[in-house]
């Protein structure tokens, strides 16, 4: 498509060019560079409505209620395809009646605005309709990954002081049933399918939402109440839930337009979970925000599914991540055969770091290179893109949006920051405050919450490079937060788990570089006395693991050390096991207190 130049020694362009007058349909944003000199965040209060009568601003009613409005309600908001092929398409106006019903259903229930609402479910309507619903209710919500295992949803369901639970009978059964004692607070269970539902609080949501009134009218909500809580993963103590309002709808509206560049008349299509982030924020709010429709595919990654989902659904627009991507380029583009995919316009990834190689493979798959963009838990939203009209320097995350002014910096002991103006010097990603998707605060950890920030600047936990023409390049985590297939996890969670089984004494966590996965979990262990350590106890404790923490989050490998390298206040010194690991050097070694050998 574009004309490329290439990199000396490199097959690989060292940038793709784009041409802004040939895009079409033509970009949101035409001239980056220009619209981020003018835009302040005050311009995007244009691209939402507010709820009526000075009511106050409420992410569901931007997402769905307003297009009904604008006489938009017969438009598909949601297209859903089931595991078995099976279809359910949902218009703006039935998505508003149906999460009406939701929220009627709470108020029915006696939930009130400021109560937590937690959904556990894989990705079926149900699961969209209740954050919808809870939104309306004004109730506060997190999106639980259904492939957690029981440990970090009893975790998150305690610290999130969960009031109302949306599952389905089957992960109540194997994951929440279990663990019941250790939430009091959890007045309602309400379970999606047809399995019976019996015990304290446990309603059906056929017999609960369905015969609730289709009526509703949303409360005023303070653009600054809590709507999202989305727990995230630290190096130390339990999960972070860091804190969203529903001014962050703002943020949304922008970026969907600006980096996904979404129009009217687009079929989107974002392969993320709700129970991560970009599920909730690119994969629920932002499509219908913008009033696209939005497909959603309940089925795991395959690749003859998401092909088929491609060319079958006409989409336009796909935001995905870079692990299905290199699992895609591993079987070649032979897959693609005979396929007409002529409906894509616009291909983006977030998540991890995006390898040139995966730009630009997009394009001799699709046509079209794929888009790298960066965000996390914490900012709400995408804060760096490759945008349409933007070159693109494959490996690059691109430019920071408008209304985003980012830097690389340091801060020393005293707590000051210092920004590191040359182009190409590492240092840690750095944002300026405030936009209006940033988190508010870490839940019941204000001081935690406090850390992230310096003088103005919100520090990320990334170390990235700025170029001379303002691109930013991701170097890693500042910290040692694993990331695998775009799943941020915590080391401190996974150690937890394992010493939790008779055998361990010790156990140390780290991410071991992965083609395909970026990163996978590696635990290092060492085992209490009479404790050998053979396949046997090692096959017992990786599905000790699964079982407590779920397939996402368990190590893939273990090995055993007879002592682990800690540090005088006997921290394991997860650093060190890594350097090790991968034959790196072992830097500083003066807090070194105890070593493996
Ligand atoms: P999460 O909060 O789970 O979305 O994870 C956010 C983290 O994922 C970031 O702090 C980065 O470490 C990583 N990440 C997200 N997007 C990118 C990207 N485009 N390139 C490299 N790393 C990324």
């Amino acid at each position: 498509m574009n004309p490329a130049s290439t990199s000396p020694g490199s097959e690989l362009p060292a940038r793709i060019r784009k041409d802004p007058a040939a895009l079409h349909p033509p970009p949101h944003l035409r001239d980056p560079a220009a619209t981020a000199a003018r835009f302040v965040w005050d311009d995007a209060r244009a691209l939402v409505d507010g709820l009526p009568d000075g009511g106050g601003l409420n992410i569901a009613h931007e997402a769905v209620d307003r297009h009904l409005r604008h006489g938009r309600g017969d438009r598909t908001a949601l297209r859903w395809i089931g595991k078995s092929g099976e279809r359910r398409a949902f218009t703006y106006a039935e998505l508003a009646a149906a999460s009406n019903r939701f929220a009627s259903a709470l108020a029915g229930l006696g939930v009130q605005p400021g109560e937590r609402v937690f959904v556990l479910m894989g990705r079926l309507p149900e699961l969209y309709v209740a954050m919808l619903g809870a939104l309306k209710a004004r109730c506060a919500v997190t999106p639980l990954f259904s492939a957690f295992g029981p440990e970090p949803i009893a975790t998150r369901c305690a610290m999130g002081d969960a009031r109302v639970l949306v599952t389905t009978p089957e992960l109540y059964q194997r994951k929440v049933a279990g663990l019941r004692e250790r939430l009091p607070g959890l007045r309602h269970v309400v379970l999606v399918g047809d399995a019976p539902a019996d015990g304290p609080g446990l309603r059906r949501w056929g017999e609960l939402v369905d015969t609730a009134s289709a009526d509703y009218r949303i409360g005023p909500t303070d653009p600054e109440m809590p709507s999202l809580l989305h727990f995230t993963s630290g190096t130390t103590g339990r999960p972070k839930g860091a804190v969203h309002v529903h001014q962050a709808v703002l943020a949304h509206a922008a970026s969907g337009r600006f980096a996904l560049d979404l129009h009217d008349d687009d079929i989107y299509w974002c392969t993320a979970d709700p129970g991560w982030v970009t599920g909730t924020s690119y994969g629920l709010i932002a499509p219908l925000v913008c009033g696209v429709t939005s497909v959603v595919v309940e089925a795991e990654f395959d690749a003859a599914t998401w092909y088929d989902v491609l060319e079958r659904e006409r989409i336009s627009v796909w935001y995905t991540a870079p692990t299905a991507i290199r699992m895609m380029m591993k079987l070649g583009t032979g897959p693609l055969a005979g396929r007409d995919l002529s409906s894509l316009r616009f291909l983006a990834s977030v998540g991890e770091p995006l390898n040139p190689e995966a730009v630009v493979w997009g394009q001799q798959a699709f046509g079209l290179p794929f888009h790298d963009n960066w965000w996390q838990t914490e900012t709400g939203g995408i804060m760096i893109a490759n945008v349409p009209a933007l070159d693109i320097k494959p490996g690059s995350m691109g430019r920071p949006l408008p209304g985003i002014t980012a830097a690389i910096a340091t801060r020393d002991g005293a707590g000051h920051v210092h920004l590191i103006d040359d182009p190409g010097v590492e240092g840690e990603l750095v944002l300026k405050t405030p936009w209006p998707s940033m988190m508010r605060d870490y839940l019941d950890e204000h001081a935690r919450y406090q850390k992230c920030f310096s003088e103005g600047w919100y520090f990320t936990g990334d170390l990235a490079r700025r170029d001379d023409e303002g691109y930013y390049w991701f170097v890693g985590r500042a910290d040692d937060v694993i990331k695998t297939s775009g799943h941020l996890i915590g080391p401190f969670e996974v150690e937890s788990a394992l010493l939790e089984h008779p055998a361990v004494a010790e156990a140390g966590v780290i991410g071991i570089p992965d083609p395909t996965a970026g990163e996978v979990v590696k635990a290092f262990v060492a085992l209490k006395p009479g404790f050998e350590g053979s396949e046997a106890l090692r096959r017992e404790l990786l599905g000790h693991a699964r079982k407590r923490l779920g397939a996402a989050v368990a190590p893939k490998a273990i090995d055993f050390r007879a002592n682990l390298p800690k540090t005088r206040s006997g921290k394991i010194m997860r650093r060190l096991l890594k350097a090790r690991e991968l034959g790196l050097p072992e830097g500083d070694l003066s807090t070194l207190e105890s070593d493996e050998r």
